[in-house]
């Protein structure tokens, strides 16, 4: 496949260290709060990703963190610590919060077909592995002790990696954005990897070092988890574009100054999605998306994953109800689509099968197209052959995918199997097909005609202490069993 890499600012053949197998990383949820919908809009790529690849052929290992040790609020190693401020705002403690909201992002992982990777490692779960990275930093002498703190010295590295373009003065943002200068610090990229001269008084989690009591700086959880179950030789690194600098600069940092050759080969960084009022959709600002908040005005989770692959990774995306509503009416019209194919039509002509599948390769191949993998269901729609083809090219878009294509349209084709209309002088009742409940259905009718609402309502009454729900529809009603 053809993949733009940050690390090179090209789209470049993806290659892996070792032929047919992909080592994979991602930068898991900080779970001091729900994730939002923009946090699942790059799981939702980084998933399609995977399961592209694994599609393609490969076997996938696919690693992820979960911070669960204070992530500070700040790029600079500064400011409040996250974990502690939800421990502080539920009454509850650290570990209480951090397995609620584990829980909780799974959930949500689950409710948009996002696979959970095959290693999930909290942060917490993994103290000495971060220890030995930075003693063996230390004892190569990329790092350094000052106030307390164990620091990285970007000034050894002939080349601090930067992803975009930053000149000297945009690197010093990190810096600036910082409440307070960080006077232990030789430059001012370096950062820490190890704290014992904590910020917080109350720092509920700390463990015992060489160099004190203390916890690990915000960067070293991720290569320390990743050379542990990745291995020295990491092929696809993934994360949100806000992630790219300081973080991946400072993983890749430190990576690569305690194994002493290149890490990673890859990088695929997913852009924000954003609303139109607030910019980048973010925990503390503006509205709150959650997919349980999408679940309660109605929307099924799925559309949402429909609605972000309807957009390129490497483009903002701009939320709006708007814009959900359109991806609902369109995923809607989609799944009647695949429900009008009969699987009984035919046999799977695998000829045609290939080509298609050969053409899906083309487009989501070219640097993760899944517009153009969600125009490929229409043409397989479209497919000159019979109903089963077309269900097994969808099926196997679908794999990669992941929108439910063909439960949905099952589901569908049993609904209309179970529904059945009777048609009396002009008035349909679409129903289960009961003669009793459609007979009390058009008496209803009737009344109304007359004018007589309070027989029309007694009726309804009686049909709703049957458990009958009654709508009216143009030219009818309609009723089913609640
Ligand atoms: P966090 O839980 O804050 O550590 O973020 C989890 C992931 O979501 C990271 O990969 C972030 O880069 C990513 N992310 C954060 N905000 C957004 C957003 N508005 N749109 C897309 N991805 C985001
Ligand atoms: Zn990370």
């Amino acid at each position: 496949m053809q993949l733009y890499n940050s690390a090179t600012h090209k789209k470049e053949e993806f290659t892996t260290h070792t032929p047919g197998h992909v080592e994979m990383y991602t930068c898991g949820p900080t779970v001091y709060h729900f994730a939002h919908i923009g946090n699942l809009r790059s799981y939702i790529m980084e998933d399609v990703l995977e399961k592209f690849l694994r599609w393609d052929g490969y076997e996938v290992n696919r690693v992820m963190n979960i911070t669960d040790v204070g992530h500070l609020s700040s790029d600079a190693d500064t400011g409040e610590d996250k974990m502690l401020k939800g421990a502080r705002r539920e009454h509850k403690s650290v570990m209480e919060i951090a397995q609620y909201y584990t829980d909780a992002f799974f959930d949500d992982c689950r409710r948009l077909n996002i696979k959970t990777p095959d290693m999930v490692q909290p942060a917490t779960g993994l103290i000495d592995e971060f220890i030995k990275l930075i003693e063996g930093l230390l004892d190569k002498g990329y790092a350094y002790v000052a106030g307390g703190n164990v620091y990285f010295d970007t000034s050894k590295l002939e080349r601090y990696y930067i992803f975009n373009a930053h000149d000297e003065e945009d690197l010093a943002v990190g810096v600036r954005e910082g409440v307070e200068e960080d006077r232990n610090k030789r430059n001012k990229n370096d950062f820490v990897l190890w704290f014992t001269k904590s910020k917080f008084e109350d720092q509920a989690l700390k463990w015992d070092s060489p160099w004190g009591v203390g916890y690990p700086g915000w960067h070293i959880e991720c290569s320390g988890i990743s050379l542990k179950y990745n291995g020295e030789y990491l092929d696809l690194h993934c994360g949100g574009i806000d992630n790219a600098f300081p973080h991946h600069t400072n993983e890749i940092a430190q990576s690569e100054a305690y194994i002493g050759h290149p890490w990673c080969r890859q990088w695929f960084h997913v852009h924000h999605l954003n609303t139109a009022n607030e910019g980048k959709m973010s925990k503390s600002k503006g509205e709150f998306l959650t997919v349980s908040l999408l679940e309660e005005k109605g929307y099924d989770p799925i559309v949402y994953r429909f609605f972000c692959l309807q957009s390129h990774y490497r483009k903002g995306l701009v939320f709006s109800w708007e814009n959900l509503d359109n991806a609902t009416a369109a995923f809607h019209k989609l799944i009647a689509k695949v429900a009008a194919q009969d699987p009984a039509d035919g046999a799977v002509d695998q000829t045609v099968l290939e080509a298609y599948k050969e053409k899906f390769r083309a487009q989501v191949g070219n640097d993760l197209n899944t517009a153009l993998g969600v125009t490929a269901l229409y043409d397989a729609l479209k497919a000159k052959t019979n109903g089963a083809t077309r269900l097994a090219i969808l099926n196997s878009f679908d794999q990669v995918l992941s929108l439910s294509l063909l439960e949905k349209a099952a589901a569908v084709r049993e609904e209309q199997k179970r529904q059945k209309t009777a048609t009396q002088g002009g008035y349909t009742i679409t129903g289960e097909g009961d003669p009793a409940v459609d007979a009390l259905v058009l008496q209803r009718y009737e009344a109304k005609k007359a004018k007589n609402f309070a027989e029309a309502d007694r009726i309804r009454d009686e049909l709703k202490q049957q458990g009958i729900d009654v709508t009216d529809v143009p030219g009818g009603a309609s009723w089913r069993r609640i």
